[in-house]
C-alpha cells in the first residue's frame, strides 16, 4: 500500500570545492579476470590501455580512485550481455560497473579489478535511434547512455519535454535513474525516477527484460534508484508534455531562515501537478561571502544590485535565497505576470530584494552549463568535489540551519561551493 505524507522533507546539497589527495592503486592486466574473456567476440571492444584504465578509475568527485582490470566500449546491449554472461558463468565471477557520464562523487561507477562498461560508447552506434519520440508525442524511448541535454534538445524539436529534471543536464539517463534525479520540479512532479513508464534492463544473469510498474515490477523498482546494482538500463520510456517557450525566473532574499522555509512550504503546498496556474520550479540556496552574489551555478542578479546584496550578506553573514520559476508560452504570455504576482502574494521576503529574469525555457534548464564552462576555463572543474546530499525531515530543518549551515559551514568559512536547500512533498 502506498503511504503518502503531507509533511514535506527538505533536500539539501552541500557542495564544497576543495583540494584533497586522491588514493592511488595499481593493478596488472588480467590478474583477476580469466584471459578467456579475450576469446569472446567482444575482445576487440575491451581495453586495458593505461589511459582507458585511468579514465575509468576516476569520477567528478576526484576523491576515490578504484582501478578496474579493463574497460568495455560496447556498441550494442548484446556486447554488455556477453560480458555479464561471461562473468556470471565463470568459476571466478568478477565485478562489472556501468559508467554513464562519470559524474558521481564517490566512485559509484567504478569497480576494483573488474570491468567498467563505458555506456557512452553506445551513442555513436545507435545511428540516430538513441532518442525516439512516439508518434502521439506522449513519451520518448531513450537509451540509458544518452545525456539529458540531448533528450531535451531532441524533444524540444517536437515542442515537447520531460517534466522532471536535474539542475545539470550533462548526465546520462541511466546515471540519474540509478540515483533519483532531483531538482526544483520534484515538489510537483516527483523525481525523475517517478517519471518513467518502462525500461529495458540487462540483469546480473545477462537476461534482457522489459520492466514497468506492471511487468517485472520488482526489477523496475529495484533498478530505479538502485545505483547500478540490479541491472544495466539500456532503454527508458520517459513521459513527455508540451514544452513551454519561456520562463519567468524569480529570486527573493531572506535574512530569517524560518520565514524563508515558511514561504517555501507555503508555495509547495499550493502547487499541484495538474494545476495549470501552479509554479513549475522551486529551490532555495544560501548566499554567503563569496565575493560575488552570483555563484558558479548561474549569474542572475543585475550587476547594479550587487553592492546592496553584498552589504546585506556582510551584515547578516548568511542570506537565504528562494528561487521559483513559472513557464509560459504564446497563449499564456499576457496573463503570466498577473498569475505570478498572485502566486507570490503574501510572501515575506525582504522588501526591495526580489529579482526577476525572463529567459528561454532551454536557457533556464541548462543554467549550470555556463558556470561549468567558466570553471573549466579557470581549471576549477576537474578538482575534488566533496558533496553531501541529504533528506532532512521538516521537524529538523531549523536545527540543521543552526547546527550545520551556521555552526559548521559559516563558522569554518566553507563558503566556496553552493549550498542548496528546498522542500519536497514526501508523497512525490
Ligand atoms: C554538476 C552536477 C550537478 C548535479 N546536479 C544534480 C541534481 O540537480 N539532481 C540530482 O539528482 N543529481 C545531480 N547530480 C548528481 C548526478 O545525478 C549523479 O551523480 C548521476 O549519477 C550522474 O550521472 P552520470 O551519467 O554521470 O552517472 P555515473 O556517475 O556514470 O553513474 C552513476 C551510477 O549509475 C550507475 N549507472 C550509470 N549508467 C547506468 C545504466 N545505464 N544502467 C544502470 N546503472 C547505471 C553507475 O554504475 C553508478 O552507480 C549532479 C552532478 C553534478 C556533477
Amino acid at each position: 500500500m502506498a503511504v503518502s505524507f503531507a509533511i514535506p522533507a527538505y533536500f539539501t546539497a552541500i557542495f564544497i570545492l576543495s583540494r584533497l589527495m586522491s588514493i592511488i592503486g595499481i593493478s596488472k592486466p588480467w590478474s583477476h579476470i580469466s584471459p578467456k574473456l579475450l576469446t569472446l567476440d567482444i575482445a576487440g571492444k575491451l581495453s586495458v590501455d593505461p589511459s582507458a584504465i585511468e579514465q575509468a578509475s576516476q569520477d567528478f568527485g576526484h576523491i576515490v580512485k578504484t582501478i578496474p582490470e579493463a574497460v568495455l566500449y560496447p556498441s550494442s546491449p548484446e556486447d554488455i550481455a556477453t560480458l555479464i554472461k561471461f562473468s556470471y558463468t565463470n568459476s571466478v565471477p568478477f565485478s562489472i560497473a556501468a559508467k554513464g557520464h562519470g559524474h558521481s562523487v564517490r566512485g559509484q561507477a567504478m569497480v576494483n579489478n573488474g570491468v567498467v562498461v563505458d555506456m557512452t560508447s553506445m551513442k555513436k552506434h545507435r545511428n540516430g535511434t538513441g532518442i525516439q519520440i512516439s508518434t502521439d508525442g506522449f513519451y520518448a524511448d531513450v537509451g540509458g547512455e544518452q545525456l539529458w541535454i540531448d533528450v531535451l534538445n531532441a524533444t524540444l524539436e517536437r515542442g515537447l519535454a520531460p517534466v522532471s529534471w536535474t539542475d545539470y543536464l550533462y548526465l546520462t539517463v541511466g546515471g540519474t535513474l540509478s540515483n533519483a534525479g532531483i531538482s526544483g520540479q520534484t515538489f510537483r512532479y516527483g523525481p525523475q525516477i517517478s517519471n518513467v513508464y518502462e525500461m529495458d534492463v540487462i540483469t546480473g544473469k545477462a537476461d534482457f527484460l522489459t520492466c514497468s510498474p506492471k511487468k517485472n515490477s520488482e526489477l523496475f523498482y529495484a533498478v530505479l534508484g538502485g545505483l547500478g546494482q540490479f541491472g544495466i538500463i539500456t532503454r527508458a520510456r520517459i513521459p513527455l508534455e508540451p514544452a513551454p517557450k519561456r520562463v519567468k525566473w524569480v529570486r527573493m532574499l531572506y535574512n530569517d531562515f524560518s520565514v524563508f522555509t515558511g514561504d517555501q512550504e507555503l508555495l509547495i503546498s499550493k502547487n499541484g501537478r495538474n494545476d495549470k496556474k501552479a509554479l513549475d520550479f522551486l529551490e532555495g540556496s544560501l548566499l554567503m561571502d563569496q565575493g560575488s552574489p552570483d555563484n558558479w551555478r548561474s549569474s542572475f542578479f543585475p550587476t547594479a544590485d550587487h553592492p546592496k546584496i553584498i552589504s546585506l550578506i556582510t551584515k547578516h553573514r548568511v542570506i537565504y535565497c528562494l528561487e521559483v520559476v513559472k513557464h509560459y508560452d504564446d497563449q499564456t504570455k499576457d496573463t503570466m505576470d498577473k498569475e505570478l504576482q498572485q502566486l507570490l502574494k503574501g510572501l515575506s521576503y525582504m522588501p526591495g530584494f526580489m529579482f526577476q529574469k525572463d529567459v528561454q525555457y532551454v536557457e533556464f534548464l541548462n543554467r549550470v552549463r555556463s558556470g561549468e564552462l567558466k570553471l573549466k576555463s579557470q581549471g576549477l572543474w576537474n578538482v575534488p568535489h566533496p558533496w553531501l546530499n541529504l533528506f532532512i525531515p521538516k521537524s529538523q530543518i531549523a536545527d540543521f540551519n543552526d547546527g550545520v549551515f551556521k555552526g559548521i559551514v559559516l563558522e569554518r568559512n566553507i563558503t566556496t561551493g553552493p549550498v542548496l536547500v528546498y522542500p519536497i512533498n514526501r508523497k512525490k
